[in-house]
């Protein structure tokens, strides 16, 4: 059986970025490219775009920072809840609570034993992100079909007209009596479309220029950043910069401290009758790497420790100091 969800689509995480880095131009219609959906109780009008958008950034950054997802590691929700049905119940009882997942060893989810440990130190884990995701599923079902090939289809539809019962999860920002839960109800399916776009894990956020940006591709399992974090086409330049002096800067300190060891070490001896020469004899024989890095050169010259004197003097201070 293949269960295909109907909003699929890369460009919905493109739009995506986009609204969340700019505001629209007046008129806009929130619309995903995703057949049956709309987020029809939006009149587009300033107000509301800057609220939508202001919740659509919240649920984005708080699943960003749970390392884009929205439950830890080997957790699952175990959610038990009825009605109302019309027509045949009016009664509603919800739990919602984060539990390890029953996983076998080859990973997949049964009933038994094996149960696997949360980590409770995962960002996810005391986060409001799911408990706020799983209430509104519950809430606002989605659309499901089962077509003559066997194939089950879904979709969401905007859920504000028929909202009835009071919200029993919200964000830390918002309470049952905020007026804005319409804009925020449709940010939220907004956010799970996003999810279920297939693509989501592509969206980004630049850690120089902080806009939102669609990779081009997706980063391997336990890869992590070389340099520090996602940053967008525009500012990879920027990044390199700050990179290479951060390298330059960090050689040039290491050759310090060698050369202020040195310097406090010295004693004038016939073998070592000139301090700047012990200090750079020292540093030439330590610190090979770090002076092809800071001056492109194989060795130091005495020059270099008179015209970084002050710096040397101000580490042999501190060497002083720490020894009491
Ligand atoms: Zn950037």
């Amino acid at each position: 059986m293949r269960i295909a969800s109907l909003s699929e689509n890369l460009h919905a995480v493109e739009i995506t970025a986009k609204l969340l880095n700019d505001p629209p131009s007046p008129g806009y219609t929130y619309v995903l490219p995703v057949p049956g959906v709309g987020l029809s109780s939006l009149s587009g009008n300033k107000d509301e775009m800057d609220l939508f958008r202001g919740f659509l950034g919240k649920l984005v950054e708080e699943w960003m920072r749970c390392g884009k997802k929205i439950m830890p590691e080997n957790a699952a929700v175990r959610a038990s809840g009825m009605g109302p049905v019309k027509g045949y119940s009016t009664k509603t009882h919800w739990t919602l609570s984060l539990g390890p997942i029953f996983a076998d060893d080859y990973g997949r989810i049964v009933r038994g034993t094996h149960r696997k440990r949360i980590d409770t130190g995962d960002p996810a884990y005391s986060s409001w992100l799911w408990k706020v995701y799983w209430d509104y599923l519950y809430r606002a079902k989605p659309n499901i079909w089962f077509n003559r090939d066997g194939e089950v289809l879904f979709n969401y539809t905007t859920p504000v007209y028929g909202q009835q019962e009071p919200f029993i999860e919200l964000p830390p920002f918002l309470t049952a009596d905020s007026p804005n839960l319409d804009c925020w109800m449709e940010a939220v399916l907004w956010f799970i479309l996003l999810l279920n776009s297939g693509y989501a894990q592509l969206l980004d956020r630049c850690v120089l220029c902080k806009r939102f940006f669609v990779r081009k591709r997706e980063k391997k399992i336990g890869q992590g950043y070389k340099r520090g974090g996602p940053n967008c086409g525009n500012c990879r330049g920027e990044v390199s910069k700050v990179r290479t002096n951060d390298i330059r800067n960090n050689a040039k300190e290491q050759m310090l401290k060698v050369a202020a060891e040195s310097w406090a070490a010295w004693k004038k001896s016939h073998r070592t009758p000139d301090r700047y020469l012990a200090v750079i004899n020292r540093v030439n024989a330590e610190c090979r790497a770090q002076i092809l890095i800071t001056t492109r050169k194989e060795r130091v010259s005495p020059i270099w420790a008179k015209r970084n004197e002050k710096e040397i003097q101000k580490r042999v201070e501190a060497l002083r100091n720490a020894k009491g």
